[in-house]
């Protein structure tokens, strides 16, 4: 069976269609980065324009680049929560509409479950496995033990992981995203620059990120002739050892040695280096390429698909966008 998706909860208008042997037939994202970038961030309402003027092209050009028609396609699929709630009504009246007019079920996805089921899209992965959800709004561990079972390990008290690198590219004068840019930028600095990273005290399988970014302003205030690219290795290397250590510690608390990683920050490259140590402790991780990794309809095909399978459809095409939700 085939699947529409339609993912549009922050500033990536995306539609793909994947069939339920999860295969991708065709990814298509429309970035609105360069527009944000202008302003040092999303600008919502700005967002939300842009949503509606591209979703008809991006989501045609989807089908098309799939050799489908929509008569083909059996379910839409369409991220219903967590995200700016403006940019995320476009693409559920979108779906809605399309479902409507087409008489197709509708299936409403979790933007988190979509994250977190993204690494399936390239790799048989057996529950259970824990997954490590780093993007620009979450930092949360998850241990799956199955479609739809997901029980939360571990979560961050204040910043995300990538709203930490997005801010510490912004202290340095640098465009939004931050990530690529700091990843960039790190490789040709040294590691060397001690910042530190807390262990909460009532939750110690949490993160915070707020006090590693104080840390870094503080630096850049007190060294102004500073290499920005030492600062950048340096940031970034303590990050990626506090999230893949804290994964790892996770791993065997629970006696799981599958662990993977997904979203905006699960590209980083010192993340993935680190990462991949941890195979001589005995645990496997698992990464997907890059268009996985960031806000892509995809993965919201991929995990509409054992709701399809159960027709675990939206009544009525009755469901409504949400800001914030617990996975
Ligand atoms: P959420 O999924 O929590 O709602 P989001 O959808 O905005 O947030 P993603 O699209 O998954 O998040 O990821 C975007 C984030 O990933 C940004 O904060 C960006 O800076 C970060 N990012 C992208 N590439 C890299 C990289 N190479 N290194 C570190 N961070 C990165
Ligand atoms: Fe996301």
């Amino acid at each position: 069976a085939l699947i529409l998706a339609i993912e549009t909860s922050c500033d990536d208008t995306s539609a793909a269609v994947v069939n339920t042997d999860y295969q991708v037939l065709s990814n298509v994202v429309s970035s609105q980065e360069k527009t944000h970038s202008q302003y040092g961030g999303i600008v919502p309402e700005l967002a939300s324009r842009m949503h509606y003027e591209a979703i008809d092209t991006i989501t045609h050009r989807a089908l098309e680049q799939a050799q489908v028609k929509l008569d083909d396609i059996d379910a839409v699929a369409v991220t219903s929560c967590p995200g700016l709630v403006g940019s995320l009504l476009v693409g559920v009246n979108f779906a809605k509409g399309l479902a409507w007019s087409a008489g197709k079920p509708l299936i409403a996805v979790h933007h988190i479950e979509g994250h977190l089921l993204a690494p399936l899209i390239e790799h048989r992965l057996n529950f259970p496995f824990l997954s490590c959800v780093i993007s620009g709004g979450h930092t949360s561990i998850y241990r799956a033990n199955g479609f739809g079972d997901y029980q939360q390990l571990s979560r961050t008290i204040d910043d995300a992981a990538g709203e930490a690198f997005d801010k510490v590219s912004k202290m340095m004068g640098f465009s939004y995203p931050g990530g690529p840019v700091i990843d960039k930028l790190a490789q040709q600095g040294e590691v060397g620059i001690k910042f530190t990273t807390p262990r909460i005290k009532n939750n110690p399988m949490d993160f915070s990120f707020s006090g590693i970014k104080t840390a870094v302003l503080t630096y850049l205030r007190n060294h102004p002739d500073v290499n920005f690219a030492d600062v950048a290795a340096s940031f970034q290397e303590t990050v990626a050892k506090y999230i893949v250590y804290r994964a790892a510690e996770l791993c065997r608390q629970n006696g799981v040695s599958l662990l993977a990683f997904s979203g905006g920050v699960s590209a980083n490259s010192a993340l993935r280096r680190i990462a991949s140590q941890l195979q001589t402790q005995g645990i496997t991780t698992c990464f997907s390429s890059l268009p996985y990794c960031t806000d892509n309809a995809a993965m919201i095909g991929i995990a509409a698909i054992y709701r399809y399978k159960k027709a675990d459809f939206a009544q009525h095409l009755n469901i409504n966008a949400s800001a914030s939700t617990a996975l």
